[in-house]
């Protein structure tokens, strides 16, 4: 069964192509409350979003002085004193650098109008199309803001345009649809690889926080992106930040002793943050490159694992903040999401286990929830299944079930078009 079967089985029965359609001076515009721009489902930009890691706590004192910033990491031997001046300092922004991504559509150009000059108007067989998509996604496990976008989108593609010919009408809503779910995965798009390079231009260690839900795959991804990271030859420290869950610890230092990298870490029930600056210390004192955090996270406690990662956010203060999300979760990890991103402010997500996850629903809705995007996903539990998380790839596959895959047209799309 595809993922869009049950949708795909009411489009094909639409007997009567002028029940989705009205004269065209019956034809009321269409009335959209959702947010749309250029018919797309708006996405707030980045900026919109407040950052919350600093929001709720006052802060000793507050350096915003990146050249000072990047003067004290180019100054070797001064570990401890380094670290201390890092950990009393705010962020700059990270420049994540965006990338040009590959998307899917379908091409509807060339299609003929029917003569008959009537356009597509919400009429009680069209609600009913509507409603069984919203149905099929929902079954899914996508979450409900990116189905109403998605519906949004729909509706702002179909109502109101010329009615095509009946062997057409499929593709005319193949086309709506697959741009709807193609520019749910493009927000704010950036290069995990490009974005870890140019840090390292500016400062070093370059820090990676991974923040998420116990069991989704926070461990073994720090160890997918350290073995990532050592192949393109570079030097990386992880941090047993996780001091909370039984046998974290353990899991971290065999996983890191696999892949060649360092493993800082304390007794179980030790500071988490202490365990993050001291690995920032040794990788500053060994001249190492990058520093990956594994964090706690229990979410059974909230509250206490906020103000947890809260603390290691303020004491590292992590170039790149990942959150990483389960794809088997469906709508949880959504939630998930959205929870985190609430509390703190992550860059990107790492969706794992997607080579598991025959639905979709969390691919499909997590940037749209937290206007994060999924760089990077796990696709198998051996160090080498972590890949770039490529829109394209994913659509095809997930829909190539329900259309016929010789349609789709490959485009690439703008950096954060
Ligand atoms: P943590 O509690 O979040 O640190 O989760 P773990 O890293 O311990 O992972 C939990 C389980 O998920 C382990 O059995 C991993 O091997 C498995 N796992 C993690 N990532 C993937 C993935 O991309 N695909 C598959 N199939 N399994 C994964």
């Amino acid at each position: 069964m595809g993922f869009l079967s049950r949708f795909r089985r009411s489009t094909k029965t639409i007997g009567d192509v002028e029940s989705i359609s009205s004269d065209e001076d019956e034809t009321t515009p269409y009335q959209d409350n959702h947010v749309t721009v250029d018919g797309e489902p708006h996405q707030i930009e980045v900026d919109e979003v407040e950052s919350e890691w600093e929001s709720t706590e006052t802060i000793d004192l507050i350096h915003n002085d990146n050249d000072k910033k990047s003067k004290r990491l180019g100054e070797r031997g001064k570990a401890s004193q380094q670290t201390r001046k890092r950990a009393s300092s705010t962020r700059p922004q990270t420049k994540l650098i965006p990338r040009p991504s590959k998307g899917i559509s379908i091409e509807i150009g060339h299609l003929k109008e029917a003569k008959s000059r009537k356009r597509i108007t919400a009429t009680p067989a069209f609600e009913d199309l509507m409603s069984e998509l919203e149905i099929t996604l929902l079954e899914a496990d996508m979450g409900h803001a990116a189905v109403d976008a998605v519906l949004s989108a729909m509706r702002s593609k179909l109502l109101g345009a010329p009615l095509p010919r009946k062997a057409e009408v499929g593709r005319i809503l193949d086309s709506a649809l697959i741009s709807a779910l193609d520019s749910l995965l493009r927000v704010s798009y950036w290069d995990f690889d490009q974005t870890v390079d140019s840090l390292l231009g500016e400062a070093s260690p370059v820090v990676i926080m991974l923040v998420g839900v116990n069991g989704t795959g926070k461990t073994t991804t720090a160890a997918k992106i350290s073995h990532r990271l050592i192949q393109r030859g570079l030097k990386v420290v992880v941090a047993a930040a996780d001091t909370f869950r039984a046998g974290a610890i353990d899991q971290l230092s065999d996983h890191a002793e696999r892949v060649g990298a360092r493993c800082i870490s304390s007794q179980r029930g030790g500071d988490s943050a202490a365990v993050a600056k001291d690995a920032i210390d040794s990788a500053v004192a060994k001249d190492d490159d990058i520093v990956i955090i594994d964090t706690a996270g229990r979410m059974q406690n909230k509250t206490n694992l906020m103000q947890e990662l809260k603390k290691v956010h303020r004491v590292a203060s992590p170039h790149i903040v990942l959150f990483v999300g389960d794809a088997l979760a469906g709508n949880d990890a959504v939630e998930q999401a959205r929870t985190f991103q609430t509390f703190l402010n992550f860059d990107g997500a790492v969706l794992s286990k997607l080579d598991t996850d025959a639905r979709g629903g969390a691919a499909l809705s997590i940037a749209h929830s937290t206007n994060r995007p999924i760089v990077l996903a796990g696709v198998g539990q051996g160090y080498e299944d972590l890949i770039d998380f490529e829109p394209s790839a994913f659509l095809t596959d997930l829909l190539s079930n329900d259309i016929d895959p010789s349609q789709f047209t490959i485009v690439e799309r703008e950096a954060n078009g």
